[in-house]
């Protein structure tokens, strides 16, 4: 059982692909003196090692062995950052083909399994986390749960305005595409898929800056 106190100093927020969690995350976990876990990118750790190694997506024993020895530490003073075996991968870990990777390797049970093992660890403390399933399933007894949304033309200009600085080349079609699919897949894979978790307040931030958004959850926590 998770000591209640520590609930009490987590929050947990969940969305699609490019709903805000992190930039929302990061400015709220500062605002309370916490530390703000983009779970995500823990998923795509282990989806960067997958690649590096060259392991099959078939072959399920080494993947699991990968999100089973995964080191991973973050920082929160000079802007957010992950360090995965000591070393910042804070910008290295958003490539298409890390994304698709991800998406499809955490849609295997036992990894989400060795993944829940990994979160609740981490919850030492006043900590904003999230991801997918944090309020669903990670942590449901969390007092304050958030699932942030916005409309899909939203979703995709962000997500093509942050891919477009690393490569002036990529097409608009081919980043909702991609988006749309994932979205799917982490919506209807059977284990643990995205949804609205139990007594989470929902947020829809299409026209709200990242302060706005912020100062809308700060009110839902301190009311
Ligand atoms: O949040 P981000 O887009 O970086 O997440 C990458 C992928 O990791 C998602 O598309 C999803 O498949 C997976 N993920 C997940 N559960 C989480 C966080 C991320 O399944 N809690």
């Amino acid at each position: 059982m998770i000591n209640l106190e520590v609930v009490e100093e987590i929050i947990t927020i969940d969305g699609p692909t490019s709903s805000g969690k992190n930039s929302v995350g990061f400015l709220l976990a500062k605002k309370l003196g916490y530390i703000y876990i983009d779970t995500g990118m823990i998923y795509r750790a282990g989806a960067f090692k997958i690649l590096q190694t060259g392991i099959s997506l078939d072959d399920k024993e080494k993947i699991l062995e990968i999100y089973k020895n995964l080191d991973v530490r973050f920082e929160m003073n000079r802007g957010w950052k992950m360090f995965l075996d000591g070393e910042d991968v804070t910008e290295a870990l958003h490539t298409p083909e890390i994304s698709e990777v991800t998406s499809k390797v955490s849609a295997i049970a036992e990894v989400r399994t060795i993944m829940k093992g990994i979160q609740r660890k981490l919850a030492n403390g006043g900590i904003v986390m999230g991801g997918r399933d944090i309020g669903s399933e990670i942590f449901p007894e969390s007092k304050h749960k958030f699932f942030l949304t916005a409309s899909v033309e939203v979703r995709v200009k962000r997500r093509f305005e942050q891919l477009q600085k690393k490569d002036p080349a990529v097409k608009y079609e081919d980043v909702l595409a991609s988006m749309m699919e994932r979205d799917k897949r982490d919506s209807q894979r059977e284990a643990s898929p995205m949804r609205v978790p139990k007594g989470a307040v929902i947020i829809d931030n299409s026209n709200l800056t990242i302060e706005q958004t912020v100062d809308q959850m700060l009110k839902h926590i301190n009311a």
